[in-house]
C-alpha cells in the first residue's frame, strides 16, 4: 500500500486553524470582543467564527476545484508563483496554494465587483498576510482577479493607484486579445492607442445587424460559441454585464439531403466509430514516436480505417464524413493538414461547462471591452520598427506613431501573409513558427428568415453530404433564435469546402444551402421561405485575417504557440492573439487571455525599464510624443481658421462652456529666430538648405480652451498675430507642447475621441452595409 499522502491531507487548513484550542468557543468570545471594539471590524473575528474543522476543509477542496477549473495546478505553482515566495514558504508552498485559491474562488463568487487585498486580508488569519500580499498581487497583476468590463471595472487605473511614470504602448489590432490588453494596461496607468486597420472593433469577433430596421437580429459572422462556460473570462464579462447566456442544447439531428433523419442507432453507432478511430489514431503516434510528427491526422485515420474495415454501407461513410467534417470545424483546418502527433495537445485544458450562447451576440462584450479605450480605426499597420529605444509604428498613407512599446495582436494569417514589415526581421525562430503552425478556414452562410421554420426545441442539425470532399460544406446549421432576436439559421462550411466556398458567387451558394433546407424540411410538409437577408463570409480573403483560427499542422507543436508569444527586441515588441495562447488556442476565451497575459509582461517590462535605467527612460518619454493621436484629432477639426484649430470634447460641439483643444500651427522660424531680418532675394538661397528646411518645420502647440473663447479667436479678425496675443495676453492661456497633451492623454484627449466617436455613431446610416 502506498504511504505517499493524498493531495487532500497534504494541504493544511487555510487560515490560522492549527492556532486554536480545540475547546475555544468562537461564538461566545466572538461576542465578548465585539461588545469590546464596538463597531470596529476585526478581521481575526470574522473570519474564525463560522467553519468547523470539516467545513473548512470541504471549503478549501471546492477552492481548489475552482482553481484548477481557472487553468491553476491542485499542488503546485505555476512556474510564474514561484519567485513570489521567500524560504521557508517555497519550500512549503501549500499554505499559499490554499491562500491563492481563496483568492481565485471568492472573486469568482462575485466578479461584478473589485476584490481589494484589504477584503482578503478579512477573511485571513494574519500570520498568512505576507501569502495574501504575494498573491492577491500576482493574481491581479496577471489578470486572474479583478479584469473586466462595466462601471466597477473601467478602463483607467483606481483613483487610489500609486503614480507612476506612464510608459507609451501601442496596440495593433482592435480583437478581444488586443482590448482587454488595452483595457488591463489603461487600468495600470500606462499610456495606450490601439491602432485597428478595420472601422469596427472586435475582429474575428463579429456580430452583424440582419433583417432590417425593424426586426434587426444579432447574427454571428466570426467567434459564437462560448466554450465551456466554467472558468471562461467571457462568462466573467457577461456576468458583470448582466447578459444572460443560453446553454448549447446537445441534441443536434442528422439528415440525409432527401429528409431522412439518420436512424438513432446508426449515428451512435458511427459515433462509437469515429471515437474508437480517434483513440487508435493516439495509440498510432504513441507507437510511431517521432514518426508520427510526419504524419497528418487525415493519413492516420485513413490508415486505420482500412485497417479495421470499419464501414461496410454507403451510409454510414456518410456518417463517419459528418464527424470528420466537424472535426475539421473544430480545428478550422483540413485532416490532411493537422499533425497527428500534437493536433489535440491543447485538449487537457479544455474548459468545462456548457457551450453556451450570448444573448444579443458577442459584439456586447467587444464594445463594453471598447469603452474608454482609444481606438484609432482604419489604421492598417504596413510597418512596425523595434529597437532598444521603443517602437515605430507606420500605418497605411505613411502616418507614424512611436511610443516605448507596441503589441501586435494581428492574426497569424496575417503574420503568414507577410503585409506588415518588422524591421528589424523577426527572429528566425518566430518566423519558423509563424510559417509551420496552420491557419485554416471556417466560412458562414447567415440568414435572417421571415420566421423560424425549424424545430425550435434544438439549437444544432446536421447535413449528410454525398461526396467525401463536400462533407464540410453546409454540414452543420446552428439556430439562433433563442438569443438573436430573430429567425436566424448559420450554416457552417469547413475543411475542403471552405476553401472552394470563397470562390462562388453568393447568389449561388445560397441557392444551394436553401436547396438543402428544402431537402430536409420539404418532405416534412414545412415550406422553407426566402430570407430576408443573408450573408456568406469570406475570412480567408480578408486580407487583416486571412483565415479564421490556427491549428497545429504536421511539423509544427503546442511549442510554436510559446514562440509566437515571445516578445522581441529586449521587450519592446509583445505579442498576443488566439495562435499565441497554447492552452486555449483558436478562441475567443484564448485571445482574452493572452491579452490579458501581455498586458502583467508590459507592465513588468515598464517597471524594470524605470528601475534600471531611469534617466533615459525619462528622456524617451519626453522625446517621442505620440503625436500620431493629435494628427489624427485635428484632421477633421471642428473650428478652423488661420493657424489655428479646435476640437472640443463634447458631444454638443456648438455648447459655449464645453471644454476643448486648441492647436497653433507654427513655423519655427517664426518664434526660434524672430529678431532675425527676413531675408530677400537672392541672399535666401544663400542659407544651407537643411537650415531653410528646418526654419520651415511646421510644429504644434496646444491650449485647453472653452468653445466660447475659440468663438472670440475665431472672430478676431484675420491676423493670427493678434489672436495669439488675444489667447495669451488677454484670455491668459498658457500654451504648452506635446508634453502636456500627454498629461491630458488620459483625460482631455480621451473625452474627444470619445465624443468624436459618439458622434460618428449618431451620423451613421442605420442600415449599413455588411462587410467583414
Ligand atoms: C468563422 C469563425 C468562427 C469562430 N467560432 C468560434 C467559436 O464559436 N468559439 C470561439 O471561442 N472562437 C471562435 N472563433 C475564433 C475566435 O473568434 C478567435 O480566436 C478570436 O476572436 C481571435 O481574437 P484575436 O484578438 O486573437 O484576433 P482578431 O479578432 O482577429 O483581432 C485582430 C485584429 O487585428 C486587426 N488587424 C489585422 N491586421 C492589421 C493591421 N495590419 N493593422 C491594424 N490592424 C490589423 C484585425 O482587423 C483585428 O481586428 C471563430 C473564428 C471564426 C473566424
Amino acid at each position: 500500500m502506498s504511504t505517499s499522502p493524498t493531495p487532500q491531507q497534504q494541504r493544511p487548513p487555510r487560515r490560522a486553524a492549527s492556532a486554536r484550542a480545540s475547546s475555544y468557543d468562537e461564538s461566545l468570545v466572538d461576542a465578548e470582543l465585539q461588545a469590546y471594539l464596538g463597531n470596529s471590524p476585526s478581521r481575526r473575528i470574522k473570519r474564525l467564527r463560522r467553519l468547523s474543522a470539516d467545513e473548512r476543509q470541504r471549503e478549501t477542496d471546492t477552492e481548489a476545484q475552482i482553481a484548477l477549473s481557472l487553468g491553476f495546478p491542485i499542488d503546485e505553482l505555476l512556474p510564474a508563483e514561484r519567485p513570489l515566495l521567500a524560504a521557508p514558504d517555497a519550500d512549503a508552498p501549500n499554505d499559499y496554494i490554499v491562500v491563492r485559491n481563496h483568492i481565485l474562488a471568492s472573486w469568482r463568487a462575485d466578479p461584478r465587483v473589485p476584490l481589494p487585498r484589504a477584503r482578503v486580508l478579512e477573511t485571513v488569519a494574519a500570520s498568512y498576510d505576507h501569502l495574501v500580499a504575494a498573491a492577491h498581487g500576482f493574481l491581479s497583476r496577471e489578470g486572474h482577479v479583478n479584469f473586466g468590463v462595466s462601471a466597477a471595472f473601467p478602463a483607467a487605473p483606481p483613483a487610489d493607484a500609486p503614480q507612476r511614470p506612464a510608459a507609451s504602448v501601442l496596440v495593433v489590432g482592435a480583437g478581444l486579445a488586443g482590448l482587454a490588453a488595452a483595457r488591463q494596461l489603461l487600468r495600470f496607468g500606462l499610456r495606450v492607442l490601439v491602432l485597428e486597420g478595420r472601422a469596427r472593433p472586435g475582429g474575428r469577433v463579429y456580430t452583424s445587424r440582419l433583417g432590417g430596421d425593424q426586426a434587426a437580429a444579432a447574427v454571428e459572422l466570426g467567434g459564437s460559441i462560448i466554450t465551456g462556460i466554467h472558468g471562461n473570462p467571457l462568462g466573467v464579462l457577461a456576468r458583470q454585464l448582466g447578459i444572460p447566456l443560453h446553454k448549447v442544447r446537445d441534441r443536434c439531428p442528422l439528415y440525409h439531403p432527401d429528409g431522412r433523419t439518420v436512424a438513432t442507432r446508426l449515428d451512435r453507432s458511427v459515433d462509437l466509430v469515429f471515437n474508437r478511430l480517434l483513440d487508435h489514431a493516439t495509440s498510432l503516434r504513441e507507437s510511431l514516436k517521432d514518426a508520427a510528427e510526419k504524419i497528418s491526422l487525415g493519413e492516420g485515420i485513413e490508415t486505420l480505417r482500412r485497417l479495421y474495415h470499419v464501414l461496410r454501407s454507403e451510409e454510414e461513410r456518410e456518417v463517419l464524413d459528418w464527424h470528420l467534417a466537424n472535426l475539421e470545424f473544430s480545428n478550422a483546418g483540413c485532416l490532411s493538414e493537422l499533425s497527428l502527433a500534437h493536433w489535440d495537445q491543447d485538449d487537457q485544458y479544455e474548459m468545462g461547462g456548457d457551450h453556451c450562447f450570448l444573448a444579443g451576440g458577442n459584439s456586447r462584450l467587444v464594445h463594453a471591452l471598447c469603452d474608454g479605450v482609444p481606438v484609432l480605426y482604419e489604421k492598417t499597420v504596413e510597418q512596425i520598427q523595434h529597437g532598444e529605444d521603443g517602437v515605430s509604428v507606420t500605418v497605411e498613407g505613411g502616418q507614424v506613431f512611436q511610443a516605448d512599446m507596441a503589441l501586435c495582436t494581428v492574426p497569424l494569417g496575417v503574420l503568414k501573409s507577410g503585409s506588415i514589415e518588422f524591421d528589424p526581421k523577426l527572429p528566425e525562430n518566430k518566423l519558423g513558427a509563424i510559417q509551420r503552425l496552420g491557419f485554416g478556414l471556417l466560412n458562414k452562410v447567415a440568414m435572417v428568415f421571415p420566421s423560424v421554420f425549424w424545430d425550435e426545441d434544438i439549437d444544432t442539425f446536421g447535413c449528410l453530404n454525398k461526396e467525401s470532399s463536400k462533407r464540410g460544406e453546409f454540414f452543420l446549421f446552428y439556430s439562433y433564435h433563442t438569443v438573436s432576436g430573430g429567425a436566424v439559421l448559420v450554416a457552417l462550411v469547413a475543411g475542403e469546402a471552405a476553401l472552394e466556398f470563397e470562390k462562388v458567387d453568393p447568389v449561388v451558394t445560397l441557392h444551394r444551402v436553401l436547396g438543402i433546407l428544402r431537402g430536409i424540411y420539404g418532405p416534412k410538409g414545412v415550406t422553407v421561405p426566402d430570407p430576408i437577408q443573408s450573408v456568406c463570409t469570406r475570412w480567408g480573403s480578408d486580407p487583416l485575417c486571412c483565415g479564421s483560427y490556427s491549428h497545429i499542422r504536421v511539423g509544427s507543436s503546442g511549442t510554436d504557440y510559446d514562440i509566437l508569444a515571445e516578445s522581441v527586441s529586449d521587450d519592446r515588441l509583445f505579442f498576443a492573439g488566439e495562435a499565441t495562447n497554447r492552452a486555449y488556442p483558436a478562441t475567443m476565451h484564448g485571445a482574452l487571455l493572452s491579452g490579458l497575459r501581455e498586458a502583467s509582461r508590459i507592465l513588468r517590462a515598464s517597471e524594470s525599464r524605470v528601475n534600471s535605467d531611469h534617466k533615459k527612460y525619462a528622456l524617451q518619454k519626453s522625446i517621442r510624443p505620440p503625436d500620431g493621436i493629435l494628427e489624427d484629432l485635428f484632421t477633421e477639426p471642428d473650428l478652423e481658421f488661420g493657424r489655428f484649430s479646435f476640437v472640443s470634447s463634447s458631444m454638443t460641439p456648438d455648447d459655449p462652456e464645453s471644454e476643448g483643444l486648441l492647436r497653433i500651427t507654427l513655423e519655427k522660424h517664426l518664434l526660434l529666430h524672430p529678431e532675425k531680418p527676413v531675408l530677400e532675394g537672392d541672399q535666401k538661397d544663400q542659407k544651407p538648405a537643411a537650415e531653410k528646411k528646418a526654419a520651415q518645420e511646421a510644429f504644434h502647440l496646444y491650449a485647453t480652451v472653452s468653445r466660447e473663447q475659440a468663438n472670440q479667436l475665431q472672430l478676431a479678425g484675420d491676423d493670427d498675430r493678434a489672436r495669439l496675443a488675444l489667447l495669451c495676453k488677454d484670455l491668459g492661456v498658457k500654451l504648452m507642447g506635446y508634453d502636456f497633451t500627454c498629461d491630458v492623454g488620459n483625460s482631455l484627449v480621451l473625452s474627444i475621441l470619445s465624443a468624436r466617436k459618439a458622434r460618428k455613431r449618431l451620423q451613421r446610416p442605420k442600415n449599413s452595409k455588411v462587410a467583414q
